[in-house]
């Protein structure tokens, strides 16, 4: 019989076929498998258990492992609940989902809801051949693939002959009885741990790789699993020796047949990394191919146990040995700049032309990190690293290059992309990453940074006769610049394909309202990861319009699902929603009176208290590490990486601190203050005759679940018509003055990495200045709270009251108001903050928005609003309907902020 693939699919399809590559499963939504997880379900934090998943498939997961298996739990409920959550995401939905439970119902339950083709895992004959075929019918029947583990009547199959005999047997019960399609079964043969010192454990890897080629070779059609970190459980505590046993193990299990497996990606050294001594001992214990191999290797395992040991550093030294080459290339993979100038220059007079040791080793070396990171086996912060040393060694040879008059390199068969933040925005360290990314997969990129115009960016792009053109935005005015530059390509007649990217940028919204603007290829590329096979794909001269053909029908299909949602949200009229505000008793309330009131500035505010009140979290997610600070320094992989880059952020900020390099500036201010229906009115005296200046606040429209209020931010101020006083507060801060300075430097140096640490940390310091005012003005200068102490993990879960809510973000999402601030503050005078066009704060490190005290404020997002509210918002800020609208629409439809 001809074998089909397994077609598995989430709202895409995954093909698997004979020779595809390895498939990885996502396993970090697994409760028994992650506390992280565990405690998110627990808390009933779904927010946070959605963006795990999120994680996971950004980090290449192919297939998404749920299980809610915990003896605490109400599984089978987490499991509808969960994967009803999943369906709703459709960046998470994408892709096929696993569920995983050792109770039938729980399977049972995650089937019911499973949209698309996913697979179970798992069933076993275990209980028997009637159960097995009861079970394997109902799987078939809701259409999921199966994984069916190695364990019958009489248990686990733990040596080859059990394990062809179980497989066997369930294999011909599942086709010939209960109807699969050979390609719908996925055999898991048990991998179990090896040098345990137990004589009947010895063959525990070598069996699963004989009976993995058994099966492929006498199971036609029948895929292999397997859950790969059990191999190396007698090694707990050494994540060297583990890494280095799954990498080997997965090497030969995949060469068996093995073509499905539950990793941690993030957690593989790379097979050819494996140092030769730990690798001819943990190939012996693999293969059992010595009566000692268990001794040698936990002989060795000592000496690689932990970081900096002895035997790193002997090999730190011999690297150094090698031919100039490859020592270019190492420095290159390991993005060292210790010795780039005198191994450049070396390599230069060896080779003697310039071009070719570009063209030679340095490519070579930025051929394997580009490999590297595209298979999720380097990560972001040494792919910065490694473009550094490229851009230190082209830097130095660039005058012999010009002397060879050869500057004007031949690059006509390197694809060319243009980058650019819009005009309005100055947010470009996602830009930044991506431009690093493309630049290690020999892209040549043209960067015209931020703030740029429509025009200009393709003008350029015309000039440079680019491939592609990226664009990039923070802010939600941004995502309409955006559609403004498609428009503009499309009036010039342009052909080039269009990349989207940036934090409020979505698939949705590309494709709503970017892609219907412009006919050649529009996409949006989710992060630095995806940037390059994106790029790659559309620019490909043979691929590029069969990928084009298929974005365009993506977005089609988005868009019309889209239109169905927008169809079904019920709003409710504008009046009905504001007779359902946020109820508060006013009748009573004694409203705390500030310590003063008006403007009070902080010239020059010490950087060294602001560093201990930093969230790092956000500042590793920057980094593409994902994980919370400080568990995320864990001895893995990524806490490795992590630590490193932490290391380097704390160097930098002594170095701030020590020479001055930044300066942190504030204005804050306290008004007297009643809310007038959905506005916020000031006063100059309080006694509330006269009116200083009023801000705009918009409602929930959405109808909502019974006793749910349709909330403004204010709700929160007493209402004129109660008759006491008020107040409400203002703040923006800023740590980015002087940063242009150390900017220049790092760039004059060729260091990217540290163009991108200074930015990062730079806007650490300015959500950890919010935060310090914040306290201070609780404690201080409101003075509400004055007994209130949290630690920084407390403030930073705002367990504090009152909050501090900043426009632009989902309770306030009107960008505009920000200039009423401003003037409100005298911020540009008091701070030098500047507001762009788009209404984006200059220093990009520059926080600004409002405080309010009552306890019972709370953020929200407004979310969906009607026409009807539109009209009467246009009205109150004396502006048009159109205004309004081009100002809102993104956040309102697409909800930015969501992930
Ligand atoms: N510790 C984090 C702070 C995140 S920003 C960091 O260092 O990055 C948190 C701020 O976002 C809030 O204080 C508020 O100003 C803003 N914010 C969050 N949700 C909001 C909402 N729904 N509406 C308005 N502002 C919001």
């Amino acid at each position: 019989m001809k074998t089909l693939p397994l077609t598995l699919s989430g709202l895409e399809p995954l093909i698997i076929t004979e020779d595809s590559n390895f498939v990885n499963v996502g396993e970090r939504t697994n409760v028994t498998g992650s506390k992280r997880f565990l405690n998110t379900i627990k808390e009933k934090d779904y927010d946070k258990a959605l963006k795990i998943a999120l994680d996971q498939v950004q980090g290449g997961a192919q297939i998404l492992d749920v299980n809610m298996d915990e003896g605490m739990l109400d599984s089978a409920e987490e499991m509808t609940n969960f994967l009803n959550l999943i369906a709703s995401d459709p960046d998470i939905a994408k892709i096929p989902i696993m569920v995983d439970s050792s109770k039938w119902e729980v399977i049972l339950a995650g089937l019911k809801c499973m949209q698309g083709k996913g697979v179970v895992n798992s069933i076993s004959l275990k209980d028997g051949e009637e159960e097995f075929l009861r079970r394997a019918k109902i799987v078939r029947r809701f259409g999921a693939a199966v994984i069916c583990m190695a364990f019958d009547e009489d248990g686990q199959a733990d040596t080859l002959p059990r394990r062809k005999e179980i497989c066997g047997r369930a294999y011909k019960l599942l086709t010939e009885e209960a109807g699969f399609h050979p390609s719908d079964i996925i055999l898991d043969p048990n991998i179990f741990p090896v040098a345990t010192g137990m004589e009947e454990h010895r063959r525990n890897a070598l069996d699963f790789f004989l009976a993995a080629k058994w099966i492929r070779e006498n199971l036609p059609g029948a895929h292999v699993i397997g859950g790969v970190s059990n191999v190396s459980f007698s090694f707990r505590g050494n994540n060297r020796v583990r890494e280095a046993i799954h990498s080997a193990f997965l090497y030969h299990a995949i060469e068996h047949g093995m073509d499905m497996g539950i990793v941690n990606p993030t957690q593989l050294e790379v097979y050819d990394d494996i140092p030769e001594d730990l690798l001819e001992r943990v190939e012996d214990v693999l293969f059992d191919k010595r009566d000692d191999a268990t001794e040698r290797l936990l002989e060795i395992a000592e000496e690689y146990k932990g970081e900096g040991s002895s035997v790193k550093k002997k090999q730190d030294d011999e690297w150094r040995q090698k031919s100039v080459e490859e020592r270019l290339k190492y420095s290159l993979v390991k993005g060292i700049n210790e010795f780039v100038e005198e191994d450049t220059e070396e390599a230069r007079q060896k080779i003697g032309s310039p071009l070719e040791v570009i063209e030679g080793p340095l490519m070579d070396g930025m051929n394997v990190v580009g490999d590297l990171f595209g298979a999720g086996k380097m990560f972001l912060p040494q792919v910065v690293k490694s473009a550094r040393v490229m851009k230190q060694a082209v830097a130095y040879l660039t005058p012999f290059l010009e002397e060879e008059k050869k500057q004007n390199k031949d690059t006509s068969d390197q694809p060319k992309v243009l980058l650019a933040t819009v005009k309005g925005d100055v947010h470009d360290i996602g830009k930044n990453i991506v431009s690093v990314v493309l630049a290690c997969n020999n892209y040549h990129v043209i960067d015209l940074g931020v703030m740029v115009p429509a025009d200009k960016i393709l003008d350029e792009a015309e000039k440079h006769k680019v491939d592609a053109i990226g664009l990039s935005g923070l802010i939600t005015p941004s995502l309409d610049e955006m559609i403004t530059v498609a428009r503009e390509m499309k009036k010039r007649g342009m052909d080039l394909p269009l990349m989207i990217g940036g934090a409020t940028t979505s698939r949705l919204h590309t494709a709503v309202k970017i892609d219907p603007e412009y006919d050649s290829s529009v996409v949006h590329v989710l992060d630095a990861s995806r940037a390059v096979a994106m790029a790659g794909d559309i620019i490909n001269p043979k691929k590029r319009e069969a990928v084009k053909a298929e974005i365009k029908k993506e977005y089609a299909e988005l868009r019309e699902l889209h239109e169905n949602r927008q169809n079904k949200k019920e709003l409710l009229p504008f009046e009905e929603a504001r007779s359902n505000k946020t109820k508060i008793e006013w009748e009573g309330y004694e409203p705390p009176k500030p310590s003063f009131l008006g403007n009070k500035v902080f010239e020059d505010y010490p950087i060294s208290e602001l560093r201990n009140y930093i969230d790092w979290s956000p500042f590793f997610r920057t980094w593409m590490l994902t994980g919370k600070y400080p568990d995320i320094l864990e001895d893995d992989e990524v806490g490795k990486q992590a630590q490193s880059l932490f290391d380097d952020a704390q160097a930098l900020l002594d170095e701030i601190i020590e020479k001055d390099l930044l300066q942190a500036k504030s204005v804050i201010g306290f008004y007297p203050a009643t809310a007038y229906g959905d506005d916020i009115k000031l006063f100059e005296g309080a006694d509330l005759s006269e009116i200083k200046t009023k801000f705009h606040f918009l409602r929930q429209q959405t109808k909502k679940r019974s006793g749910q209020p349709n909330s403004s931010l204010s709700d929160y101020i007493a209402p004129h018509e109660v008759g006491i006083t008020d107040y409400i507060g203002f703040f923006a801060v800023t740590a980015g003055i002087g940063i242009e300075k150390l900017i220049e430097r790092f760039e004059s140096e060729n260091d990217d990495y540290n163009v991108i640490l200074v930015k990062a940390v730079a806007d650490r310091l300015a959500e950890a200045f919010a935060e310090r005012m914040h306290e201070r003005v609780r404690k201080e200068f409101w003075g509400y709270s004055d007994e209130e102490s949290f630690s920084n993990e407390e403030l930073i879960a705002e367990k504090y009251s009152g909050i501090r809510p900043a426009p632009g973000y989902p309770a306030c999402p009107d960008h505009t108001e920000k200039r009423i601030l401003f003037d409100l503050l005298e911020v540009e005078k008091n701070t030098s903050i500047k507001l762009t066009e788009s209404f984006a704060m200059y220093p990009a490190s520059s926080v600004s928005g409002f405080y309010f005290s009552h306890p019972e404020s709370r953020y929200f997002r407004v979310g969906n609003i009607g026409e009807d509210q539109v009209i009467d918002y246009a009205q109150r800020k004396s502006c048009t309907k159109e205004e309004v609208e081009k100002w809102l629409s993104p956040n309102l439809d697409y909800d930015p902020y969501s992930s």
